[in-house]
Parts: C-alpha cells; sequence; structure tokens
C-alpha cells in the first residue's frame, strides 16, 4: 500500500456513476483510492437522470442493448456483475424503487438515495473523492502515474479514466478522457450525441407545431432497430422514448419511420370500415386511435378528406402505408446539449474487456461512457456504469 501522502494507489478522474462505483470496490480491496473531479458536485447526471429519480439498472439488460464498434466486449463486465447485484446494493441500504416499465428500476423517492449509496460505499472503503479539483496533465512514470492537479502533484499506482462522455457540458462534460487515451496511444472513435431529441426543417416543424406535448404509442425504427415506445412532439421537434432510442442508430440524412398505429392492422381496418360503415371517415378512424390533437393535425397534414365509401382499394392501402410507415428525414438532433449520451469514444479493441485495463498498459483503465459503449434508454447506461467500475476496481 502506498504511504506518502500525495501517493495513491489508484487514482480515478470522475466522480460520476462509473468513478465512484470504482472507487469504493477498489477500495475495500484495501487500495489507497482517491477519486478526482472538477465539478463542485459529484454525481451530477445521476441527480439529474430519469427525470429526478434515476432509472438505475434494467432487469433486462443483456448486451443486445447495447452498441460498440466491438458488441462483444460489454459481456464479460455485464455477466460478472447483473443489475441483480445492484438491486442487492440498492436494498442493503433501504433504499425504496418501483419498476416503472418492464425492467426498469427508479427510485421512489429520489435520485439522491443512489447518490447516497455510492458516497457511503466510498465512505465505507475509505475511498478519498475530493471536487473542484481539475487534472492540467498526465505522465507516467516508473512506479505508475503522476498527474498536475490544481491541488498540486499527485501520483498513484493505477489510473483509471471515468470523465464520462460530452453529453450536457453545463454538467462538467469534457473531452478529457479521450484526450488522455490519445495521449497514451489509444484509437478514439468518432463521437456523436445519442438519446437525443430530433429536430425538423421548418415546413414539417411548422405543420407538427399545434401538437407540441402530445405524445402516442409508436414503433419506430431507423437502420431496422426496431422501438415500441411512445413518440412525443415537442416545440423544437420530435422526442420522447422512441425517438431518443431511434436516435442513437440515425445519421445525418437517414429516414426515421414511423409506425403511428403499431397496435392496428390499419388496412384491413379500414376495408371492414368501408364495409360496414361506408360514411365513415380517416379523421373518425385516427380519433378513435391517437390521441385527437394529433388525428386532427395528421389528417389536415395529408389532406384526408370525405367519406370512406369515397376511397378506392388503391386509397386505403395508400393511407394504411402513411399511417404505417410514416416517414420523416430529422433536419438534425438537438446534439450535446440535451443528449443523454455519448455514442463512440475509446475503441474498446485495445481494452480488456476483464478488467478495462489498456492491453499494452494494465494500470491504466477506462471505465463508463468515456469508452464505445452506449446503453439503450431504460438504465442501461448506468448498468454499464456500475459493470466496468466494478470490473475496474477489482484489478486496478
Ligand atoms: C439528462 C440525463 C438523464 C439520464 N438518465 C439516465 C437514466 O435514467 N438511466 C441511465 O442508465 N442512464 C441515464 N443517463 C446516462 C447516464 O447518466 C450516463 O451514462 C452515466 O452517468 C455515465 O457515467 P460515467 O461515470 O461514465 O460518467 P458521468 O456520470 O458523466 O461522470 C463523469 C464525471 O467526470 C467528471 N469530469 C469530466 N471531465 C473531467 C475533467 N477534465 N477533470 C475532472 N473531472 C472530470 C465530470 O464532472 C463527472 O462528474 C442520463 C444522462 C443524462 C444527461
Amino acid at each position: 500500500m502506498a504511504t506518502s501522502s500525495n501517493t495513491y494507489d489508484v487514482i480515478i478522474i470522475g466522480a460520476g456513476a462509473a468513478g465512484l462505483m470504482c472507487a469504493a470496490t477498489a477500495g475495500y480491496r484495501g487500495r489507497r483510492v482517491l477519486v478526482l473531479d472538477h465539478a463542485n458536485k459529484p454525481g451530477k447526471k445521476i441527480l439529474m437522470s430519469g427525470g429526478g429519480r434515476c432509472n438505475f439498472t434494467n432487469l433486462n439488460s443483456t448486451p443486445a442493448n447495447f452498441l460498440s464498434g466491438n458488441p462483444h466486449y460489454c459481456i464479460s463486465a455485464l455477466k460478472r456483475y447483473t443489475p441483480q447485484d445492484f438491486v442487492e446494493l440498492m436494498d442493503r441500504h433501504g433504499v425504496e424503487y418501483e419498476e416503472k416499465a418492464p425492467g426498469q428500476l427508479f427510485c421512489r423517492d429520489s435520485a439522491k438515495d443512489v447518490l447516497n449509496v455510492l458516497l457511503t460505499e466510498c465512505e465505507w472503503a475509505c475511498a478519498e473523492v475530493r471536487m473542484e479539483t481539475s487534472v492540467n496533465k498526465v505522465t507516467e512514470n516508473e512506479d505508475g502515474y503522476r498527474l498536475a492537479t490544481s491541488a498540486g502533484e499527485l501520483t498513484c499506482e493505477s489510473l483509471v479514466v471515468a470523465t464520462g462522455g460530452l453529453s450536457i457540458p453545463t454538467m462538467g462534460a469534457t473531452g478529457f478522457g479521450y484526450d488522455i487515451a490519445r495521449q497514451f496511444g489509444l484509437e478514439v472513435l468518432p463521437t456523436r450525441a445519442g438519446l437525443v431529441p430530433f429536430t425538423l426543417h421548418p415546413e414539417l416543424k411548422q405543420q407538427l407545431a399545434p401538437l407540441s406535448g402530445v405524445s402516442c404509442p409508436v414503433d419506430a425504427h431507423c437502420h431496422e432497430h426496431h422501438f415500441r415506445e411512445p413518440m412525443l412532439v415537442t416545440h423544437r421537434g420530435l422526442s420522447g422514448p422512441a425517438m431518443l432510442q431511434v436516435s442513437s442508430y440515425w445519421q445525418p440524412g437517414d429516414e426515421v419511420h414511423i409506425n403511428l398505429l403499431p397496435a392496428q392492422k390499419i388496412q384491413e381496418d379500414l376495408l371492414a370500415l368501408r364495409k360496414d360503415k361506408p360514411q365513415s371517415t380517416l379523421a373518425q378512424y385516427l380519433n378513435q386511435h391517437l390521441p385527437k390533437r394529433f388525428a386532427q393535425a395528421f389528417n389536415e397534414l395529408q389532406g384526408w378528406q370525405g367519406p370512406l365509401q369515397e376511397c378506392r382499394n388503391a386509397d386505403i392501402e395508400q393511407v394504411a402505408h402513411t399511417l404505417g410507415d410514416w416517414t420523416i428525414k430529422p433536419a438534425g438532433t438537438e446534439g450535446y446539449r440535451t443528449a443523454e449520451v455519448t455514442l463512440g469514444g475509446v475503441d474498446t479493441r485495445q481494452l480488456s474487456s476483464k478488467t478495462m485495463a489498456v492491453k499494452e498498459r494494465p494500470n491504466l483503465f477506462f471505465i463508463g461512457e468515456v469508452v464505445d459503449v452506449t446503453g439503450h434508454l431504460g438504465g442501461h447506461n448506468f448498468q454499464w456504469a456500475w459493470a466496468s467500475g466494478v470490473a475496474a476496481g477489482n484489478e486496478a
């Protein structure tokens, strides 16, 4: 164990979800651990997550819920630290939670509960968390790493980079972790905003403007990745879980396909309706299955008028296609300003999937969102933060 006051066994840069989990794990192994963060408070993203109630895991999380250039990388860590393990940690601390959607666990009271668990664990494991400390430079020395920080020079045997992604810069996000990776010869895959609302071209934005605030369940897909969840129209564009999920697979210029009535057999319904109630209109059909405001505006957008008896089979087929595969080309996304995650990052091909350490440098670790592993919406990103934090904490 290290002895000098400025010398630690493990220094972790980033007091977020992954960094704190790693700190407690390494601390319990008897390692002298210091967590450094330039922000004024730890775990800011935990506090703002899940609408302030932190969707801290997903009981159904599998590697299929993650995007990465190296899809197998996350398997080992996720298998060794499971959603159930994190639930047990919450239980040990008496945190109350609820399953808001299948598998998605949220704090019943406040996201503060999750942060308090992590900080308490760090305290019990004697891991020190030092805020408002910026790291200016990292260099390698014989025994490990030397950090030039705003609190002076610090050294450590193992360095863990847990600086997160680029989303929400106002919460302290920086690209510093990527800089360290590049400094030590690692590849950083191009980054982009994920789990982020779409912006629309002016014409469609104007047409949808009256619908701001309306939400409806849809099946949305981009590049064959389907998500059956609610979509929300906002004054800026399209949001809601379905759009956020799809955004992670979307690249500029791509189309997004939206089935507005995923629970209906639209063509069959309309043909039957024309036969049974020839005077009924498309507007009436839409009103039955979509929120009224949405039905009305979508009907106007498409210019559908008159009773169904005036529709030919080809018209009905066309209407069914428009409703079942409404295709839009987003102008872009809201970007890192509102994105929940950052796609891309430190290339995992250079890291050990067991320990999260750089293969060529077994005492340099990258964990959490800074690496090229990004989860779907629904608690998967925190599960990755916990699992990768524990994997590194068991080794650092
Ligand atoms: C609005 C929002 C809601 C979300 N909701 C959920 C949810 O409900 N469920 C879910 O699973 N995921 C959610 N996420 C995603 C989740 O918050 C992240 O995936 C997770 O926090 C990543 O953990 P991390 O430890 O890697 O990074 P972070 O939690 O971002 O922590 C990184 C830390 O590093 C520090 N740091 C950065 N640069 C430096 C530097 N140069 N020097 C020192 N310190 C530095 C930062 O200040 C920060 O404290 C949400 C994200 C957002 C933005």
